[in-house]
């Protein structure tokens, strides 16, 4: 009898040969500047932990007192179940943080985008959604019946095209999509040009803003505040895994939307949700950014820091405009093999990313820069890719 997985077992070696095989690193302890890992202390270049909340005092007592008052589960999905107050209260702090009339929170981010497009357009209705936007959002376009339609990576001018192709076929409603921050390559999308076109051609318009969300704008209210858009972009997709260092995730916009989610979103309808625990620390990172912008202006200025100390070494790092600092090297094995030496020789952990992430020839290795790193993490990490990128002969 011949294995019917055998193909796997093939597919995995292919994966090795061309470099494109993901080692996942098991970390011991929390989250933060340095983890430890294989029984060493490293470096970390590598999580969306932007504040350095993952493991704030304050988030985690906060967790724990929720432990103590609401226990560990929610049950079930909470339209059968009834919702707890604490994911109430939650939606009603995400709402006034991000000003707008109302949020619904959901499992991650992921989930938010595959819930919230099919519940929004179908058959006869049209998507419009930018060439590189996050797979979730790819996902979530997938799920429903409406034509999908791509505009050129970050380009306002040929989503009007678009847009002006898809009302000539006769769609009736329209739903333009955008990454706020395209994780890959931190660029920022061009949120108002967009808006501009949709409202023209008389188009819905959704963000994900899972990258904005604690960077971007006044105390990281996020992108549509950085752009000043309040009012005028319909749907925000928010996630809680990143800035705000916890899980889970959310869509904020008019009452109606909301109001309409919760009818129809199918994660929503048949999936429970995040724990009281994970409720409670989201609360609590909302209560930090609205205390003080100090965590947002230390992000940004390691930033600019970091950007600059590699631009100067002569490495390639794309059009970043955000925290997010993409080291473009080409070559998959040769991205792999700068992240094992990182790793090795200087206990510096930054994850190659490759192919089907990004597209091919353009591996890299994606620095993540964040608020809980010092002065001293940073240089040390510009340091460390100097003396790599010299032995390989990259810089
Ligand atoms: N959207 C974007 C743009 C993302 O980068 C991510 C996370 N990689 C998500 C959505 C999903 O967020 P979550 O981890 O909360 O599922």
């Amino acid at each position: 009898m011949t294995d019917p997985l055998e193909f796997l077992g093939d597919a995995l070696v292919e994966l090795r040969e061309q470099g494109l095989y993901t080692t996942i690193r098991q970390i011991a302890g929390p989250q933060g500047a340095e983890l430890e890992i294989d029984g060493r202390r490293v470096l970390n270049f590598c999580s969306n932990n932007y504040l350095g909340l993952a493991n704030d005092p304050r988030l985690v007592a906060a967790a724990r007192k929720a432990l103590d008052q609401h226990g560990v589960g929610p049950g079930a999905v909470r339209t059968i179940a009834g919702t707890m107050a604490i994911h109430t209260e939650l939606e009603r702090r995400l709402a006034a943080f991000k000003g707008v009339e109302a949020t619904i929170s959901l499992q991650s981010g992921f989930v938010a985008n595959l819930g919230t497009i099919p519940a929004l357009v179908g058959e006869g209705d049209a998507v419009v959604s930018d060439a590189l936007n996050h797979a979730s959002i790819v996902d979530g376009v997938r799920l429903c019946k409406a034509t999908r339609y791509v505009y050129q990576h970050a380009d306002a001018d040929h989503l009007d095209t678009v847009l002006g192709e898809a009302r000539s076929k006769g769609a009736n409603r329209i739903l333009v999509i955008t990454d706020g921050v395209f994780s890959m390559d931190g660029d920022i999308a061009p949120l108002d040009r967009i808006v501009d076109v949709a409202e023209r051609r008389d188009a819905i318009v959704m963000v994900d803003d899972a990258h904005g969300e604690g960077v971007l704008g006044s105390g990281g209210r996020g992108i549509v505040d950085h752009f000043g858009l309040h009012g005028r972009v319909h749907i925000e997709v928010g996630t809680m895994s990143k800035a705000f260092g916890v899980m889970g995730g959310y869509v904020a916009g008019p009452a109606v939307l909301v109001d309409w989610l919760r009818q129809r979103a199918r994660p929503f309808l048949f999936s429970s949700a995040v724990t009281p625990a994970d409720a409670a620390a989201c609360i609590a990172a909302v209560d930090v950014m609205e205390e003080s912008t100090s965590l947002v202006d230390r992000l940004w200025a390691n930033a600019e820091r970091f950007r600059s100390g590699m631009a100067d070494l002569g490495f390639d790092t794309g059009h970043t405009q955000t925290p997010i600092t993409p080291v473009i090297l080409g070559d998959e094995a040769l991205a792999q093999q700068f992240s094992r030496r990182l790793f090795d020789d200087e206990a510096v952990f930054a994850q190659a990313i490759a192919y089907p992430t990004v597209p091919r020839g353009t591996a890299r290795i994606r620095a993540m820069v964040s608020a809980a790193h010092s002065d001293a993490d940073l240089d040390r990490c510009v340091e460390a890719f100097a003396t790599v990128g010299r032995s390989l002969g990259v810089v």
